[in-house]
């Protein structure tokens, strides 16, 4: 087989919900990933954070409602603490998977900014909902501080946070380097931690950059040759759940264009997957995506299951 250079999306279901499944699920999670390591590619790792960040977030919350000296920690923080907490667990199940089938090679996590555009039209309407459930009281105490905040699927009230495109990667030549030292590099946690450039300073942005388009972005400036993305579902459908729900094992740029267009993929879950896909395809020849389930990483790089992009 041919050698490639790979970047592994990995979704919600590769961490857990929580500190026990975390623990759990990442040894599952590193043995896809050797599995690819082993065949001779070279890999980076990027992953969601979706909830790590808010449960960081919540520990922030209560933690200064007590204790209010310490001072409001920002969302551009909480991603920090998420990257340095998942790498963590990550890197040394990794470690240990990589001793166990004698393989010899360092791994480790590079906290990652991300730039963003402060004036992306993102900024100016914020969709993504994160952190804790809120009362109408205490959410409305926020909105008086001109915190937006909206009633999130009857569950109460929560904070909403722009979701900007990311721009480039403050750290893309330390993770080159590793990368052509021969190392495994887990970088781009979260989507990275948003970055506004203000002259030699680097300000944080309230917002979180979607996972799948920061790991596109990453696959690019490292010249991947493949963007891997690992979710819940072993292909992407048409007609997903519906009558005619028909599975995919190739899909070219014009059709995803043509579905995206006509609504087969959910907002907020495959959708961004679908266009990280095709941007990253698109982006050079010879480029593709492949998204399948984290199990069948191996034999869908292989070609034998998985939805291929290209
Ligand atoms: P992740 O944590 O990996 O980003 P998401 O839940 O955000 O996972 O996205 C994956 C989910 O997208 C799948 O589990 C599936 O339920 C859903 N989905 C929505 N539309 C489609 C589709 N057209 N084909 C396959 N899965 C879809
Ligand atoms: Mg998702």
């Amino acid at each position: 087989m041919v050698k490639k250079r790979i970047v592994i999306a990995l979704g919600g279901n590769a961490l857990g919900k929580n500190l026990h499944e975390q623990m759990l699920a990442v040894r599952e999670t590193a043995k896809a990933i050797v599995d690819l390591v082993e065949e001779g590619h070279e890999v980076v790792i990027s992953h969601g954070n979706g909830p790590q960040v808010g449960m960081i977030q919540k520990a922030m919350d209560s933690l200064i409602k007590n204790e209010p000296q310490y001072g409001k920690v920002p969302l551009s923080v909480c991603v920090a603490m998420s990257q340095g907490y998942i790498g963590y667990d990550l890197q040394n199940a990794l470690r240990e998977t990589l001793l166990e089938r004698s393989i010899v090679k360092p791994v480790s996590t590079v906290i990652t900014q991300v730039i963003v555009d402060e004036k992306d039209k993102a900024f100016e309407n914020p969709t993504k909902p994160i952190g804790s459930f809120m009362t109408k009281e205490e959410a409305q105490v926020l909105m008086d501080k001109g915190v937006k905040v909206i009633e999130d699927a009857g569950r109460g009230y929560r904070r909403i946070v722009a979701s900007p495109k990311p721009v480039d990667i403050v750290e893309i030549d330390t993770i080159r380097t590793l990368l052509d030292a021969g190392q495994i590099v887990i970088a781009g946690g979260g989507g990275g931690i948003p970055v506004m450039v203000r002259g030699n300073r680097l300000k944080g942005a309230k917002a979180v950059i979607d996972k799948d388009f920061a790991s596109s972005t990453l696959a690019q400036l490292i010249d991947a040759d493949c963007l891997i993305i690992l979710t819940a579902v072993e292909k992407v459908a048409i007609h997903f759940r519906k009558p005619g729900e028909r599975w995919l094992s190739d899909l070219s740029i014009n059709d995803a264009k043509a579905y995206m267009k006509e609504g087969h993929f959910a907002p907020g879950s495959m959708l961004p997957k679908i266009e990280a896909a095709v941007e990253f395809a698109e982006s050079a020849k010879d480029r593709f995506a492949l998204i399948t389930l984290l199990e069948k990483a191996k034999e869908g790089i292989a070609g034998k299951t998985g939805t291929v992009i290209k």
